[in-house]
C-alpha cells in the first residue's frame, strides 16, 4: 500500500493542482477581471479629488493656459455658449516636444472644469489582441457620453494615430483597428453632448491626417520649450515647497537653464534638494543648483582610470574643442572644460548660447562644426592620427551638414531645395514610406556638396589650431593639471599665452 501510495501521490498533487487552476480560471472567465478578460476599458476614471493638479501648478505657457480657460468654462456652462450659437470643439490636440507639459495641462483641464475624467495612454492600447482597443474606445466613450458633460483624454496619440500604412513592416491592424473607432466616436458623438476629448502628442507630424480633420481634433495647442521668463515662472511653482537660501536668483538659474523643458526643471530642483540633503543643509543653496545643473548636462561623474597617455589625448581632444568654441565669433561661448569623465563621455566641453535661439544661421553653424571638428584636429595635430574619440562628433557634424544642404538651401551648388532628407525619428514611420523625391544625380551630388564642405570645414578647423599651437599646448597642460577649467580660467590661460606671443 504504502509503495503504492507513495508512487501515485505526485500524480494526485498533479491532479489537484490542475483542479485548482481550472477553477481559478474559470471564476476569472465569469468574474471578469482576468486574464481572458480583455475588452474592459482599463480607462481610469479620475474625478475631481483625484486630479488635484490646477492651472496654477502649470507655468509659463500663458497663451495655452488662456486657450484652455476658454474650453473650460465651455465645459462649465455650456448654456452661455449655445445661446450665442457657438459649438464646442470635439476634440482639442495638445502638442510639444516631450516634457513641456501636456499631460500636466490636461490634468489641470479636468480639475478645473471639475467634470469626470477618463484617461488612458495610446500606448496602453497597442498591448494586446486586434479588436481589443477599439472595443476600450467604445467603452470609453460609452461611459464618457452617459456622464457627459466629461473628458476623454488620450496620451501619446501618435502610438495608434500615426499614418495608416506607414512604419515599419507595414501597417499593424490592431493600431489601424483602434484609430478607427476613435474617428468613428468622433463623428458619432454631437457637439451638444458636452464630450470633449483631449489627446496628446510630441508628433503631430506623422499623425494621420483624418484625425487632424475639422469635426475632430479640430483645436490644436501648441507648448514649446519654455523661453526665460517661462523657465524663472516654472522654477517658481517647483521651488514652492522648497527652502530655498538667499543666495538663489531664479532668474539667473533661468538664464543659465536654456534648452531645459519643464520635467528637466522640476528635475533640476529635485536633485538640487536632494544634493542639499547630501550634504545635511537646511537649505538649498545655489551650489547645490549649480552641481544639479552640471548632472543634468554633463551626465553623472565616472571615476575610471585612464592610462597617462590617454588622458592626454583625451585632453588634447577636448581642448581642440576648447580653443574652437573659444575662437569662433559666432559659436556659443565657451562654459566648462573638463577631462573627467561624464556619462559616455571622456571629456566635456561646455557651450551656453547667451539666449535663447529660434533660428540658426549659416554662419552660427559653420562655427559649430568646426567646434565639433576640433577635437579630431586637435588629435591629428599633435598626434599625426586620430583616435576613435572622435566618433561622436563626426556623427554629429555629419547629420547638422545633411540638414544645411538638404533643408535648409545653405549650399550655393544645390541650391534653394527644401528635401526629404536628413530628417529624424526615422525610425518611427513617415519618412521610411515616402518615396525620395529627388533623383538618383541629386543624390549623388548632395553627398558630394556633404563631403566637400566637410572637408573644407576640417581644413580650416586644422589650420586655426596650427596657427594657435601654443594656446592648445598651454590648455591642455593646464587641464592636465587642474581637470576641469571654468570659462574665466580659460580666458586667463590663452590671454596670457596671446600676450606672451606678442611680447
Ligand atoms: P509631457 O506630457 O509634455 O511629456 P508632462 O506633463 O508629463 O510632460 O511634464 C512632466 C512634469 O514636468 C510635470 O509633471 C511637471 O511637474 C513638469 N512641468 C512640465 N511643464 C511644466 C510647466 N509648464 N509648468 C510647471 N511644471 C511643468
Ligand atoms: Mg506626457
Ligand atoms: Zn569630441
Amino acid at each position: 500500500w504504502q509503495e503504492m501510495i507513495r508512487g501515485f501521490l505526485p500524480w494526485i498533487l498533479l491532479l489537484a493542482l490542475m483542479f485548482w487552476f481550472w477553477g481559478a480560471a474559470q471564476k476569472r472567465m465569469t468574474q471578469g477581471g482576468g486574464p481572458f478578460d480583455f475588452s474592459r476599458s482599463k480607462a481610469r476614471r479620475a474625478h475631481k479629488e483625484t486630479s488635484t493638479a490646477t492651472l496654477d501648478d502649470v507655468a509659463g505657457i500663458e497663451s495655452a493656459k488662456r486657450e484652455i480657460a476658454e474650453i473650460i468654462d465651455f465645459l462649465k456652462s455650456p448654456e452661455k455658449y449655445r445661446a450665442l450659437g457657438a459649438v464646442m470643439p470635439k476634440g482639442v490636440l495638445l502638442v510639444g516636444p516631450p516634457g513641456t507639459g501636456k499631460t500636466l495641462l490636461a490634468r489641470a483641464i479636468a480639475g478645473e472644469a471639475e467634470v469626470p475624467f477618463y484617461s488612458i495612454s495610446a500606448s496602453e492600447f497597442i498591448e494586446m489582441f486586434v479588436g481589443v482597443g477599439a472595443a476600450r474606445v467604445r467603452d470609453m466613450f460609452k461611459e464618457a457620453r452617459k456622464d457627459a458633460p466629461a473628458l476623454i483624454f488620450i496620451d501619446e496619440l501618435d502610438a495608434i494615430g500615426r499614418s495608416r500604412g506607414a512604419g515599419l513592416g507595414g501597417g499593424h491592424d490592431e493600431r489601424e483597428q483602434t484609430l478607427n473607432q476613435i474617428l468613428t466616436e468622433m463623428d458619432g458623438f454631437e457637439a451638444h453632448e458636452n464630450v470633449l476629448v483631449l489627446a496628446a502628442t510630441n508628433r503631430p507630424d506623422v499623425l494621420d491626417s483624418a484625425l487632424l480633420r475639422p469635426g475632430r481634433f479640430d483645436r490644436k495647442i501648441t507648448l514649446d520649450r519654455p523661453h526665460k521668463e517661462a523657465r524663472a515662472a516654472i522654477l517658481a511653482v517647483h521651488v514652492r515647497k522648497v527652502p530655498l537660501a538667499n543666495d538663489v536668483d531664479l532668474d539667473q538659474l533661468a538664464a543659465r537653464t536654456i534648452g531645459f523643458s519643464g520635467a528637466d526643471l522640476k528635475n533640476l530642483v529635485n536633485e538640487a534638494a536632494l544634493t542639499a540633503a547630501r550634504e545635511s543643509l537646511h537649505e538649498v543653496n545655489a551650489h547645490c543648483f549649480d552641481l544639479a545643473r552640471d548632472r543634468i548636462i554633463l551626465g553623472e561623474e565616472r571615476d575610471t582610470k585612464l592610462n597617462p597617455q590617454e588622458r592626454e589625448a583625451v585632453a588634447y581632444h577636448e581642448c581642440g574643442h576648447a580653443i574652437m568654441a573659444y575662437y569662433m565669433p559666432n559659436a556659443d561661448p565657451l562654459t566648462k572644460l573638463t577631462i573627467i569623465p561624464h556619462g559616455m563621455a571622456m571629456g566635456v566641453t561646455e557651450q551656453t548660447p547667451r539666449e535663447d535661439h529660434y533660428t540658426y544661421t549659416e554662419s552660427y553653424l559653420k562655427d559649430r562644426i568646426k567646434v565639433m571638428l576640433g577635437g579630431r584636429c586637435s588629435e591629428k595635430l599633435i598626434y599625426g592620427e586620430v583616435s576613435t574619440g572622435a566618433q561622436n562628433d563626426l556623427k554629429e557634424a555629419t547629420a547638422l551638414i545633411r540638414k544645411m544642404i538638404g533643408q535648409w538651401g545653405m549650399s550655393e551648388k544645390i541650391g534653394p531645395l527644401g528635401l526629404n532628407i536628413g530628417e529624424e525619428h526615422v525610425f518611427l514611420g513617415r519618412e521610411m514610406g515616402m518615396p525620395r523625391e529627388f533623383s538618383e544625380k541629386m543624390a549623388e551630388m548632395i553627398d558630394e556638396e556633404i563631403q566637400s564642405q566637410l572637408l573644407a570645414l576640417e581644413k580650416a578647423t586644422l589650420d586655426f589650431l596650427t596657427e594657435h599651437r601654443n594656446q592648445l599646448d598651454a590648455l591642455a597642460k593646464a587641464v592636465l593639471k587642474r581637470e576641469t577649467l571654468s570659462a574665466e580660467d580659460v580666458e586667463e590661460i590663452l590671454r596670457k599665452e596671446e600676450a606672451r606671443k606678442i611680447a
